[in-house]
Formats: structure tokens, C-alpha cells, sequence
């Protein structure tokens, strides 16, 4: 995240209640830990049975298991804070000392909490920290001595998935029987109860920690990501952590992934090579250029290869390739029965961020991200030019109205009503988009935007990105590149795969969008709905209203 980004809330009055007495109890060698520093735990409906407006500390009823789950994120290292709406206090239904006593009784049962961070206001105080508005988290963070994306809060609505995407960190939706339809669809991460939740953080925590160093140093690495660029882009992370236990990282791509490939970190060579079989359209497989790749691979001289795939993709025809190339350590992600192709056969859950997926596989091949790197998306600075003088001044919304795929771009009449709305609520809009997608660059900036359309290859537009204050965009690359530079995302997320998944990772971010469409997990590349009902729906003033709540103000200013 950008400097000027940190804390865009610093000035808020959401009320910490910090415990003095607990700061930390001194440091340990330990390394840190690659994810998470910090669990932030709604109250009502999260760790005790939710009693409206209570003020009555008889009342406090912990969830089953609740004190349980904090005792092992406790023996963890990690630091909890508790995150809660409380607009009783401004109703006057209690007082400051009744809730309080509220929250003695809830550490009585449930054990301390390094920090409690409430809102006291109402809906109609238009605060920045009633949740769903980031402000509690960002506050929490800041108690905590972290950033909020090293920050998972756990909560049982909406709300609080909504703040913690808004500031940047994880959300996990424990549902209640409250908890709406909608707002389970729209989580990218649901569990079915805290403890549950807590045995998922700490595993994705341990899963990107090898259990076992590699053995022998790594002269040579080959690491692989077919398809497109922003497969590429969040197989990122997984590559430093790579090339950091390596002398020499050789990357694989296919042609649609080479300008996002070039933008990589610890990347010392790439090779591009079309993988027929992983298109979603596949040509033929031609033997003489399988042969011929083969003997290029061989070449190598790779004393391991880490081949990183899509949840939907198998890693085992490379893996034979490999073989024949005379590589002797291979480690990839397979539910098939991958024999003696695999060296290393890695097993992920569905669900976890692409990222966080990947780095999981660079573990189990013995490697991790080193301390000071942490897990987000990154670009080398020598490979973005400087952006256009002629754009003005940072501080515009870029628009991204078209993906690769159909299914998952914005609609045209909607992206052109957008620009009139974020222009009318005094945002500079600058319309992107490739070279074949100029006629709805131009149409879509008719409306008071600039066009872009077809002027930037994929390096020029991380530029251009990079001094955006926010980026508005479906679930394609330059979403990816927006979360690179931490720029804060409004993701149009077409739900034809998982959110939770491919959402833009480790940066503020505001879901639209209908999450239960009917292409939901499809994986279609064109919409199978008539209508493209996932994304048509989408109000432009949604739009203005999500850049208020990522704090991007109109006139440039964040
Ligand atoms: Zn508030």
C-alpha cells in the first residue's frame, strides 16, 4: 500500500479503548508470520449470542467454542481486537460505563483482547467508522501496530466484510441465521462458525510456512503460469518467494501472460510457450512443438521446477514434459493422482486467494516470502515507463470497461452511465481499454471521461493505473495491477468464479455487482444469462457511493 494511503482516517472518532497494560510481551526470534498479524472479531453475533442495544453484562452469553478459538489464535502470536457498532450509545438505550461493564464481563469469559474499537454513532451520523466504512479497521491496525492487510476480521453480517475489504483486509462471514442470502453470496470467504473460521485462518497461515527447508540450494528454479496476464500478476508473490530460495528463476508463460510476465519481480528469464491444452478455446497439440519445447526446457538446466496452475487446470501434461527434460524435482498442485510425475504433489482447498494458493505451493516446495516482503502483488519499477504528461495531475478514476473474457466486463450502457455519474460528482475519469476494444472506450467516455482506448500496452497502463486513486473494474488484469500499486479497487466482480478467489487481493476494495447471478461459478467466458444480469444491474450512484466509502473524493483529492 502507498504511503499516502495508510491511514486516510486517521482523523476519525471512532473511540479506542487500548490496553495500556497489555502491549506486547516482548519480541520473539521467531520469523514473522507471512499473512497475519492480527484477528479483528465483530461482537454481537460473532463472539456472544447478539442481545439488542444490551448494556446489562448478565447478559453476555458467549458462542459455542468462542473462547476456545481465541485461546488458539492467542497461542498463535496473534493479536485480537474486537470491532463493534455500538449505536446504543448514540440512542441513549446505554451508557459508556454500562458497556464497559459489557465488555469486562466479555474478557471475564472470553479472555483479553489486545484492543476494543467501537463506533458509537448511528447510521445517520454519516461516520467513517460505523461498519460497513472501513474506519474500524483501519483504527484497529493502527492499536495493533500492523497494517489492515495483515488483518482478518471475522463477523456475522455484511458490515463487516464490507469494512474489512474497504481497508484492505480479510473478511470471513460467519453466518447466523440473520445473515442474509446476499450477504453470504458476496463473501469471498464464509466458514460456518468462529471456530471454523479460526481453523482456516491458522491453517492458510501455516500453509505458506515450509515445514521443511528445501533441500540443497536451488541453483536454477523454472517456475510456470500459463494463461492470461493476471494469472501471471497474482502468481507474483509465489515467485519472489521462489526466486528468494533460488540463484537463477526461469518463468514459462504463455503469449497472453508475456507483458504481464515482464513486470515481475525475480523473474531472471522468460520463456513463452503456448500450453494448448490450458486455453479455454485449446488448439491442437502439434508434436514437433512439443519436442521442440521439451528440448528448450531441458536447456534450463533447472534443478526444480514449481508449476503453478488455476484451480480448474491440471499441472500433470507439463509435469511430463518436465520429466522428459530431465528436470528431477517438480512440485505442483494436483488432485489427480499425479504418480512419479510429481515430486512434491501440494493440495489446496477451494476458496483460498489465488495468491495465498500459490505462495501455499512455493511452501510446500520449500520456500517463503522473506521478512520484509510482504504477500501483495508488486511490479518492478524498472519495467513501467512514466505515464503520459498529457493525463494532468494523479487523482483520476480510471474506468476499465472491458475483460478479455465477456462475461466478466461491464456493460457498455452501464460503464458510459458510470462516467456521467463519477463525472457529475466532480471525479476525472480516464476510460481504458486494448486495441480491439476502442468502439467501447470511446462510447463509454462520451459521457464526460477521456478515452484511453487502445493507447497503452500493458506496462503503460499499470502507469497510468499506478497515480489513479481508485480503479473501476471487473475481474480482469488491470484489477490486478491496480492491487500491485495499491490502488483501491471498485471490482464489478462478474461471479462466474469465486470472489474469494480472484478478488482484487490485499487492497481496499468495494464488491458490486449481483454475487447469486446465475453465471455464479460457471467459469463461462461469455455470460450464459441473457442480459448479463450479474453486472447490469449495477447502479452508477453504487459506484460514487463506493468511492466515498474507500475515502476518493471527487476533485482528485483522496
Ligand atoms: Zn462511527
Amino acid at each position: 500500500m502507498r504511503q499516502d494511503q495508510e491511514d486516510p482516517y486517521q482523523r476519525r472518532s471512532a473511540q479506542v479503548y487500548a490496553a495500556a497494560d497489555r502491549a506486547s510481551s516482548g519480541s520473539v526470534a521467531s520469523p514473522r508470520p507471512v499473512l497475519y498479524d492480527a484477528v479483528l472479531l465483530d461482537r454481537d453475533g460473532t463472539l456472544i449470542e447478539d442481545v439488542p442495544y444490551n448494556g446489562d453484562p448478565e447478559k453476555v452469553r458467549p458462542l459455542p467454542g468462542a473462547r476456545a478459538a481465541l485461546d488458539r489464535l492467542r497461542a498463535a502470536g496473534l493479536r485480537l481486537a474486537v470491532v463493534t457498532n455500538q449505536s446504543g450509545l448514540a440512542r441513549g438505550y446505554f451508557s459508556a460505563a454500562q458497556m464497559r461493564a459489557v465488555h469486562a464481563r466479555v474478557e471475564e469469559l472470553l479472555g483479553r483482547f489486545d484492543a476494543w474499537l467501537v463506533c458509537p454513532h448511528d447510521d445517520v451520523d454519516g461516520c467513517d467508522c460505523r461498519k460497513p466504512a472501513p474506519g474500524l479497521v483501519y483504527a484497529a491496525a493502527r492499536e495493533l501496530g500492523t497494517t489492515p492487510s495483515r488483518c482478518v476480521l471475522v463477523g456475522d453480517i455484511g458490515r463487516d466484510v464490507a469494512a474489512a475489504m474497504a481497508a484492505g483486509a480479510a473478511g470471513v462471514l460467519v453466518p447466523t441465521p440473520v445473515t442474509r442470502p446476499e450477504e453470504v453470496a458476496a463473501a469471498g470467504w464464509v466458514a460456518t462458525d468462529l471456530p471454523a473460521a479460526v481453523a482456516e485462518i491458522l491453517r492458510r497461515q501455516q500453509a505458506v510456512q515450509p515445514s521443511t527447508p528445501p533441500t540443497g540450494p536451488v541453483r536454477t528454479a523454472l517456475v510456470v503460469r500459463s494463461d492470461s496476464a493476471g494469472d501471471v500478476l497474482v502468481t507474483g508473490p509465489a515467485i519472489r518467494a521462489v526466486a528468494a530460495g533460488a540463484e537463477r528463476v526461469v518463468l514459462l508463460c504463455g503469449p497472453r501472460g508475456r507483458a504481464a510476465a515482464n513486470l515481475l519481480p525475480g523473474v531472471d528469464e522468460i520463456i513463452e510457450h503456448p500450453l494448448p491444452w490450458i486455453d479455454h478455446t485449446p488448439g491442437p497439440v502439434d508434436p514437433e512443438a512439443m519436442r521442440s519445447l521439451t528440448a528448450r526446457l531441458g536447456v534450463v538446466g533447472a534443478d526444480q521446477a514449481v508449476v503453478f496452475t488455476s484451480f480448474h487446470q491440471s499441472a500433470l501434461p507439463l509435469a511430463l514434459l518436465l520429466r522428459m527434460a530431465g528436470i528431477d524435482r517438480i512440485a505442483a498442485i494436483s488432485d489427480d493422482y499425479p504418480g512419479s510425475l510429481l515430486d512434491v504433489r501440494h493440495r489446496v482447498p477451494v476458496g483460498v486467494p489465488e495468491p495465498e494458493r500459490a505462495l501455499s505451493l512455493a511452501a510446500a516446495a520449500g520456500h517463503r516470502l522473506p521478512d520484509g516482503d510482504e504477500p501483495v502483488l508488486r511490479l518492478r519499477r524498472d519495467a513501467v515507463p512514466p505515464r503520459p504528461a498529457d493525463l494532468g495531475e494523479p487523482g483520476y478514476v480510471v474506468l476499465h470497461p472491458g475483460s478479455a473474457a465477456s462475461s466478466r466486463a461491464c456493460p457498455p450502457e452501464v460503464a458510459t452511465r458510470i462516467v456521467g455519474a463519477l463525472t457529475d460528482a466532480g471525479h476525472r475519469v480516464l476510460v481504458t481499454g486494448g486495441p480491439d476494444e476502442r468502439a467501447v472506450t470511446a462510447r463509454v467516455a462520451s459521457a464526460g471521461g477521456t478515452d484511453l482506448g487502445g493507447r497503452t500496452d500493458l506496462a503503460g497502463l499499470a502507469a497510468i493505473v499506478a497515480d489513479a486513486s481508485a480503479v473501476v473494474v471487473g475481474n480482469t488484469g488491470p484489477a490486478h495491477l491496480a492491487a500491485a500499486a495499491g490502488v483501491p479497487v471498485v471490482s464489478l466482480f462478474a461471479p462466474t468464479v469465486p470472489f474469494g478467489q480472484w478478488g482484487p487481493y490485499r487492497v481496499p476494495t468495494v464488491r458490486l455487482g449481483d454475487a447469486a447471478a446465475p453465471c455464479r461459478d460457471t467459469r463461462a467466458a461469455s455470460c450464459p444469462v441473457p442480459g448479463h444480469p450479474c453486472l447490469s444491474g449495477v447502479e452508477p450512484d453504487d459506484v460514487v457511493d463506493a468511492l466515498r466509502t474507500l475515502a476518493v473524493s471527487g476533485g482528485g483529492g483522496r
